[in-house]
């Protein structure tokens, strides 16, 4: 049994009683995040309040075994408001996981102390100097699409909100 991993990476959602939801778990963490991510697609559907991706050590007895490798939580997406929402608290970065959303925000890596927010659907991008402003320029986007009362087809929102945005 050569193959047989050291560790494995368990992702978790649960959910806003208290409910661990499984999802198996995986030798490789590239693999935990893909099954975790295709999980959080749905999660609008569910009411889950967090989700987190732990490694275990195998044979190894008590706390020792366990390391929390990330922990992401739920909210409201600021443009599409469906509770897609995900952020990673420890290195801040935060993306909604809707169908045709992937609205996000996330520290700068070229300048520190930046925050970049976007919404790809229009290729909406901008830089803010706090996470504070970053959220208030999603939600912006987020009541004119409201607005435009069309929130129930954000994809066929994008091109008109496109031209909007050009002009103004
Ligand atoms: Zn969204």
């Amino acid at each position: 049994m050569a193959d047989t991993p050291s560790r494995v990476f368990v992702p978790t959602a649960v959910e806003a009683d208290g409910k661990a939801i499984g999802m198996g778990c995986f030798s490789s963490e590239e693999t935990a995040w893909q099954v975790l991510r295709t999980f959080l697609k749905k999660s609008e559907l569910m009411n889950l309040k967090s989700a987190s991706i732990v490694i275990w050590e195998i044979d190894i007895v008590g706390d020792d075994a366990m390391t929390v490798l990330s922990t992401i939580e739920c909210k409201t997406c600021p443009v599409c408001k469906r509770n897609t929402f995900w952020l990673d608290l420890s290195q801040f970065s935060a993306l909604c996981h809707g169908v045709s959303c992937a609205a996000w925000v996330e520290e700068s890596t070229v300048e520190p102390g930046i925050i970049d927010c976007g919404w790809p659907a229009i290729q909406f991008l901008k830089q803010t100097s706090s996470i504070k402003e970053a959220f208030k320029e999603l939600y912006k986007l987020g009541d004119r699409l409201t607005a435009a009362g069309q929130t129930e087809q954000i994809a066929g929102t994008a091109e008109g909100l496109l031209g909007e945005f050009q002009n103004s």
